[in-house]
């Protein structure tokens, strides 16, 4: 495929006309990775997306909904062989309430080794506060690609993920803020990625669209040094690669073949 802007962390299901979105999203031509919170939401994501070429819906449970939906990864577990995302799951610690950061836990080391068994998953990753947990969770043998999402811990902990070849997604708001230089310097150009967190991430005064992805390209190109369709060309070669990286895990297992 032409190098093009991509997303691959944006809430669809929480804008205000999702339908007027995807049709924006197939004349952008932006392959988007489309979120979900809880599974209870993912088939209607699902239904606003079919028959689209460049929206991908994602199976999620995210960890600030864990405590009240947790007896919802049955439903997770059902769904999970209909799609290759998965996201948004993670740790948040801003709770200080240890029996919610138990809860929290559990359901994510349930989805881990749910997606680590089917072997080809992509997963966008929320580790706010608890950056250190969810890549213990990951451990080293993890099967399946990982993006973490919004990253905004310790460098050291960074290090640890893009040693294990963690992805990591940038967005408009990360790009203006003050720690962006220094994580980006920090992780290998080929595990760079490009995410919106849209309808969460505001540019200008409305909520950010995947083509505001160009926004962060602007930032990155400043940094790195390099032209802007340089680093469209880069971050893009990232995506198809973890798209493959996925794909050939699984098939190399013999397992996959049923899924799409
Ligand atoms: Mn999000």
């Amino acid at each position: 495929m032409t190098p093009r802007l991509f997303d691959t962390h944006f809430h669809l299901d929480l804008v205000a006309d999702p339908k007027g979105t995807v049709r924006q999203i197939e004349s952008d031509g932006t392959p988007t990775i489309a979120v979900t919170n809880a599974p209870s939401v993912y088939e209607s994501t699902a239904r606003m997306s079919a028959g689209s070429r460049h929206v991908r819906p994602a199976l999620g449970l995210h960890p600030e909904l864990a405590a009240e939906r947790h007896r919802e990864l049955g439903l997770f577990a059902r769904l999970l062989p209909s799609t290759r995302y998965v996201g948004e799951v993670g740790l948040d610690y801003v709770t200080q309430d240890p029996s919610v950061r138990r809860t929290q836990r559990r359901v994510f080391e349930e989805i881990v080794g749910l997606c680590d068994a089917a072997g080809d998953k992509v997963l966008t990753v929320h580790s706010r506060r608890a950056e250190a947990d969810v890549v213990a969770t990951f451990g080293d043998q993890f099967r399946g690609a990982v993006i973490l999402h919004w990253y905004s811990g310790s460098l050291g902990t960074l290090d640890k993920a893009t040693a294990r070849g963690f992805y990591v997604s940038v967005n408009p708001a990360m790009a203006r803020g003050k720690r962006f230089a220094q994580i980006l310097d920090r992780v290998p150009r080929d595990q760079v990625l490009l995410e919106t967190d849209g309808p969460f991430v505001s540019v200008g005064k409305r909520p950010a669209l995947p083509h505001d992805t160009s926004r962060v390209v602007d930032r990155v190109s400043q940094l790195w040094g390099v032209p802007k369709d340089e680093v469209v060309a880069k971050l893009f070669d990232n995506f198809e690669r973890l798209l493959r990286s996925g794909a050939s895990a699984a098939s190399a297992r013999g397992v996959g073949a049923h899924l799409r």
